[in-house]
């Protein structure tokens, strides 16, 4: 029997709620994050054998919540507790304002093979709508340096009909 081994990771803080959101996230502080990436370590720990995570994983997603906003280190740390290779599919949720290229390169360096950007939409008077932190032109910058930078797996995340 084909076994697949896919792991999700919630990491529920972002900069600002945006007006939309209906996910689990919570404005970050050095605190709470530090505290939810202490207990997510114990946890993956505890439940190592009862989802398999000891097993070479096919797939890695850190979602969010805004992901990017985790420093690499403490991104690492949590990789760490996986097990993976060349194959596995690893990504990241990115919010254009949270990362720069040297950020980007770092988590090429780690890893992380697919990045997942919330663009949202390309328009100003939608972006202010919608209460996101970033504005068209720094999403298109992210896009760009990623791909600069070797990202050959990249989503956008885009918003249709908005009323
Ligand atoms: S970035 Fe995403 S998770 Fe965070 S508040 Fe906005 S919609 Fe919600």
């Amino acid at each position: 029997m084909l076994r697949v081994y896919n792991t999700y990771i919630h990491i529920p803080f972002c900069e600002k709620k945006c007006n939309y959101c209906d996910f689990t996230s919570f404005k970050i502080s050095e605190d709470s994050s530090k505290k939810y990436i202490n207990y997510l370590l114990k946890e993956i720990e505890l439940y190592k054998k009862k989802y398999d995570l000891g097993q070479i994983q096919d797939s890695i997603y850190f979602g969010g919540g805004t992901p990017s906003l985790l420093s690499v280190e403490d991104l690492k740390k949590i990789l760490d507790k996986f097990y993976y290779d060349e194959k596995t599919e690893i990504t990241i949720e990115v919010n254009p304002k949270t990362v720069d290229k040297n950020k980007l390169k770092a988590y090429k360096e780690l890893g992380i093979n697919r990045l997942s950007i919330g663009v949202q939409s390309f328009n100003e008077k939608f972006l202010q709508l919608l209460g996101r932190i970033h504005n068209s032109k720094e999403a298109i910058k992210v896009y760009e340096e990623a791909r600069e930078v070797g990202f050959k797996n990249i989503s956008l995340d885009l918003m249709f009909s908005l009323p």
